[in-house]
């Protein structure tokens, strides 16, 4: 984004606007932090605003400010197509290409003309954006729109609500700080934040705190858990029937992958989660060093995500898929092998 994008952005935001805000399908922390705190920032700066997000999120970010305004897209599809249709411009935050929504929200999309602004840090953003604000080297979305906002000189605006959306999005893409894109800069800025009123130990307890029957899924997803040697791979698998059995809610096997990621010699984790509603398996993966698991989930599993965190799905039974799996990773023995930091 240049200076010139800048200015015209300024330019149009120095008057009220129609603007919606549109999260991906099944936000997570980052993409619901950013459009919250992008929401609040422009009501605050009183434009017409709305988020208008796919479906729901997980019930551990019902807390974030701002969240009781959300529009959800499959639940009142006139109401989120009436906002689409007549905003003049669109923020699209933390995704890089439009099938992300899914595909009914995706359609109506397609058939406005508004202003998009993207901003993203997913790599290959699709060209459909007016405005495209995209840097896969930073950790987060949330820092993106903080750095947005410092851009448009702004930042002095940033509310105690909003750091705390911003914040929420930095923790949970980071891993809580842990992962190698969290850098000086994401310090600086979550130091901002807490200057800013954000209470950083209420939000680590709300999002990660456990119910009994989530602990009780995750000692069962650790009891499935195998290690492939060959291949410093591990994988974790969950079947639907094991799901109910838990009790299982949206949300509930988020960060789940990571354990598998922790075992000792692994280079590749997955988890494959059985969806018989959606008749898919839905699949997270995770690597460290230089594997790209974008690469494996853009190749064989309809997906994509970053180089070392990335999602896909598989429309065969959840057996089959695992084959499918374990029958690719022969062709990437020598790469899982080689030195990996
Ligand atoms: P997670 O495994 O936490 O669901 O997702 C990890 C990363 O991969 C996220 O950045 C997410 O946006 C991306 N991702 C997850 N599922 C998909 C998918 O089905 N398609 C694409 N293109 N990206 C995905
Ligand atoms: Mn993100």
């Amino acid at each position: 984004m240049n200076s010139t994008d800048i200015q015209n952005i300024h330019s149009l935001l120095s008057k009220p606007k129609k603007i919606a805000i549109v999260p991906h399908r099944n936000p997570d922390g980052d993409a619901y932090g950013s459009s919250l705190a992008l929401y609040l920032f422009l009501k605050e700066m009183k434009h017409d605003v709305q988020v208008v997000s796919p479906n729901e999120a997980p019930a551990f970010l019902n807390w974030l400010p701002g969240r009781e305004d959300v529009v959800i897209f499959e639940e009142d599809k006139a109401y989120a197509r009436k906002i689409i249709e007549e905003a003049e411009i669109i923020f699209t935050m933390d995704f890089n290409a439009l099938h992300r929504v899914g595909e009914p929200m995706q359609k109506v999309l397609e058939s406005v003309k508004p202003i998009y602004i993207l901003i993203d840090h997913h790599p290959e953003p699709d060209d459909f954006a007016d405005y495209t604000y995209s840097d896969t080297k930073v950790c987060s979305t949330c820092q993106m729109l903080y750095q947005f906002f410092e851009m448009l000189g702004v930042t002095d605006k940033i509310t105690k609500d909003m750091a705390t959306c911003l914040y929420t999005g930095i923790l949970t893409d980071t891993g809580s700080f842990r992962f190698p894109s969290t850098t000086s800069k994401t310090h600086l800025i979550a130091a901002d934040l807490l200057d800013r009123g954000v209470e950083h130990a209420k939000i680590y307890n709300r999002i990660y705190e456990n119910s009994i029957s989530r602990l009780h899924l995750l000692g069962r997803a650790l009891e499935n858990l195998k290690y492939l040697k060959k291949y410093k791979t591990a994988y974790i698998t969950l079947s639907n029937s094991e799901l109910h059995s838990f009790n299982f809610k949206k949300g509930d096997t988020e960060g789940f992958v990571n354990y598998a990621l922790s075992l000792e010699d692994t280079v590749l984790a997955a988890i494959f989660i059985e969806d018989k509603q959606q008749g898919i398996v839905k699949i997270s993966f995770r690597s460290i060093g230089d594997f790209s698991v974008n690469d494996l989930a853009r190749k064989y599993f309809n997906g994509g995500g970053h180089i070392n965190a990335a999602g896909g799905r598989s429309e065969l039974s959840l057996k089959e898929t695992i084959h499918r799996f374990t029958s690719v990773l022969p062709q990437y023995e020598e790469q899982l092998n080689k030195d990996h930091e």
